[in-house]
């Protein structure tokens, strides 16, 4: 972890001065003003997805200030402006860093039990993920695993996960549900994340993922497939939507683990009850998952290694936003990457995320996975800042307040040992974020021993 030292207040990764209170605007609500960045990375533009072309300019500027009330971004402007403008704030000395946006991460699969690091010597000797899967390992030990533990024990392994995120500048983490399988260990860690969220600084938004895996027990039993898929639709998912406890609903849609018709299933009950969509989509082969995201107008269709032609034309032309996870691929030993150059070059919004779980991609290093977006899907080092930020909220519907530095959206920020923005990618595996902020609080160094 690359923590910086706490200072006053909400904290200054450097000295800050009290200006003298010359009775301005405002002041006396006034909390916080970021001076002195070597660039501040603002991406600003239209609270939604950036769509081909516009991914293309983060809109980085220097030589201004960052003026944060309460929890939200008020202004952004030349600094003496607003040095005199909020003289009452405490000043965030940002000298030789650069600001960004709080990074957003918006899929992982962050409660579960133990790690899986045996499995990695396996996949290196020639064994593949389904194969693994056959073998009652993959997601199925991980399923038993969960099933074992308590929601305290669940909460106390989430946290230092979650915090590893934030000190690599994550400030918004999508969270999956998905080593439950039932009706109960589902809720379990649904109730998991809803407590993460009141506990800790960062902003988490839950996904139920019921419809990971085909557990075992329904996997060898006739009409297993069928009954499971009922009792997602009729028992898991009306508990899911009484609690309150998911935003989405996803469904890992490949060969061999949810069809595309059963995918639709699923999908379409969960949009009745309220819930958004996402969807694991032509992770390993093209089997229509982008297709099928767009044609239910899902919030996002993740993974699209696999993706065919047809679904790069078909999201390109959805509100759907496409979000690719280069780390698992990397972490598999795969050559095949998600077609993002194509993706962009067709229109489509492109976003990018860790992909954080135990079996496939057990990173908590999100500027890595923006190495591998610049390096490995071809991205420009802008359009990868904008799927790191606005893209990613839009992955998760809060494109209209999250990710951007502009004035009225949340004050989520991330600051960088690093003068130029292009070094978030350059210095690759690093830990470069000295400090982040949530809703205008530090968060990035919020001890474990306060929760
Ligand atoms: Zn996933």
């Amino acid at each position: 972890m690359n923590d910086w030292e706490p200072g006053t207040g909400n904290g200054e990764p450097s000295t800050g001065n009290r200006e003298p209170e010359t009775g301005n605007r405002d002041s006396a609500s006034v909390r916080l003003l970021f001076v002195n960045a070597a660039q501040v990375v603002t991406c600003a533009g239209p609270g939604r997805a950036r769509r081909g072309r516009e991914m293309d300019d983060a809109g980085i500027v220097t030589g201004v200030a960052v003026a944060v009330v309460d929890d939200e971004i008020e202004a952004v402007g030349p600094t003496a402006e607003l040095e005199r403008t909020y003289a009452h704030a405490e000043r965030v000395d940002c000298s030789g860093l650069v600001l960004t946006p709080g990074l957003v991460d918006s899929h992982t699969h962050a409660i579960f039990g133990k790690p899986r690091f045996e499995e990695q010597e396996l996949r290196g000797s020639g064994l593949d993920y389904m194969e693994i899967a056959r073998r009652g390992g993959g997601i199925h030990s991980s399923v038993r695993d969960l099933r074992g533990r308590t929601e305290a024990d669940l909460f106390d392994l989430a946290v230092p996960r979650l915090r590893r995120l934030a000190a690599h500048g994550v400030t918004t983490v999508e969270v999956k549900s998905g080593y439950g399988l039932t009706p109960e260990d589902e809720l379990k860690s649904l109730r998991v994340i809803q407590r993460l969220g009141e506990c800790l600084p960062m902003r988490l938004v839950p996904t139920w993922l019921g419809a990971h895996e085909i557990p075992l027990e329904y996997r060898d039993a006739p009409e297993g497939r069928s009954e499971y898929v009922r009792l997602l639709v009729s028992t898991m998912l009306p508990g899911v939507a009484s609690g309150r406890l998911a935003r989405f609903a996803d469904v890992f849609c490949e060969p061999g683990v949810f069809t595309i018709d059963e995918a639709r299933t699923i999908l379409t009950a969960a949009r009745s009850a309220g819930l958004g969509l996402k969807l694991h989509a032509d992770e390993l082969r093209p089997s229509g998952g982008a297709e099928l995201a767009a044609e239910l107008g899902a919030t996002s269709a993740d993974h699209l290694a696999a993706i065919s032609e047809s679904g790069i034309r078909v999201l390109a032309a959805s509100h759907t936003v496409a979000t690719l996870l280069p780390g698992t691929m990397l972490f598999l030993g795969k050559e095949k990457q998600a077609p993002a150059r194509a993706l962009v070059d067709a229109g489509a919004a492109v976003a990018l995320a860790t992909d954080f779980n135990p079996g496939t991609s057990p990173t908590t290093n999100f500027p890595l996975i923006m190495t591998l977006g610049v390096s490995q899907l071809r991205l420009t080092v802008a359009e990868t800042m904008i799927a790191a930020t606005v893209n990613g909220a839009a992955a998760l519907s809060l494109a209209d307040r999250v990710g951007q530095i502009a004035p009225g959206f949340s004050a989520d920020l991330a600051l960088f040992d690093a003068t130029d923005v292009r070094e978030l990618p350059y210095w690759y595996g690093d830990a470069r974020c000295v400090a982040t902020w949530v809703r205008g609080r530090a968060c990035h160094h919020h001890p474990v021993e306060s929760l």
